[in-house]
């Protein structure tokens, strides 16, 4: 049965609503990725949208039409072959959801199930959601694990995090990286691909949570989810406006955005 788990205080006036559905909240939740659903809720709420978090778990219906935003998040070999028997139930409506623009965040374990097929530590070959053309094989006996950057050319935007994986994902030829290592492993060592971006779909092996440590990330997809329901013209607070915070003192001389220099 779907549920509400999180939910905007209801004595507090707002413009907007968005909804996101935690797809397998309850089974795909490794290294702290419920820190994305918190972060997308603290986004929305400063951009004035009143938040609802429902679980979409095994045997329920995943209804397109009620939500703005899906976050998938990672998950052990184990939950993941309980999550891919019910994947093909929910495959229609997700499509549809993506084919429309929907937003939609998958960490890890919940980025290898949007595309074909996860091959576990075991050897066994799991079936995705087969909607993004993106597969992901096995190594033997090892796991890409520690920080990790990235660059996106088309955003210009830089975006840091912690991978944990043994899956090596291979994109398709219509699918974009979500950027391209700097240093860390990313999808496969091989390529210098990390994470995939296609239509408004976003996926990556950040945990961290990668929304939290990458504010400009949880602003796209917000606003982007807000002006899908209300309109391209929204008139939306900018990243500065409400997510910029000047560095304290202690951290030394980076007082503004303006004066700040990436430091590896
Ligand atoms: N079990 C998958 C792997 O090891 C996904 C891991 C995860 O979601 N953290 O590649």
């Amino acid at each position: 049965m779907v549920y509400t788990s999180l939910q905007s205080p209801k004595d507090k006036e707002y413009s907007y609503e968005l909804r996101i559905a935690h797809l397998y909240g309850d089974l795909m939740n490794t290294y702290g990725d419920n820190g994305n659903v918190l972060m997308l809720k603290y986004v929305a709420e400063k951009l004035g949208a009143k938040v609802q978090v429902d679980i979409v778990s095994l045997k329920d219906e995943f209804d397109q039409e009620f939500y703005d935003i899906v976050f998938f998040g990672g998950g052990q070999d184990y939950e993941q072959s309980i999550v891919s028997l019910d994947l093909p139930s929910k495959k229609e409506n997700l499509q549809s959801f993506i084919e429309n623009n929907g937003v939609v965040m998958g960490i890890c374990g919940g980025f290898q199930l949007l595309g074909q097929y996860y091959i576990q530590a075991s050897g066994r070959r799991i079936e995705g959601l087969g909607i993004l053309g993106h597969y992901t094989l096995n190594q033997h006996n090892n796991r890409y694990i520690g920080d990790i950057k990235i660059h996106n050319e088309e955003f210009n935007e830089t975006y840091y995090g912690f991978e944990n994986h043994q899956g090596r994902t291979f994109l398709s030829s219509d699918e974009k990286p979500l950027g391209k290592v700097i240093y860390g492993n990313g999808n496969n060592q091989e390529d210098g691909t990390e994470g995939v971006h296609y239509k408004n779909v976003f996926g990556s092996y950040f945990h961290g949570p990668i929304l939290s440590r990458n504010a400009n990330l949880a602003y796209r997809l917000v606003s982007t989810a807000l002006k899908n329901r209300y309109g391209t013209e929204l008139p939306l607070a900018s990243f500065d406006e409400i997510l910029w915070r000047e560095t304290p003192e202690e951290y030394g001389d980076v007082k503004s955005r303006a004066d700040f220099k990436e430091q590896d």
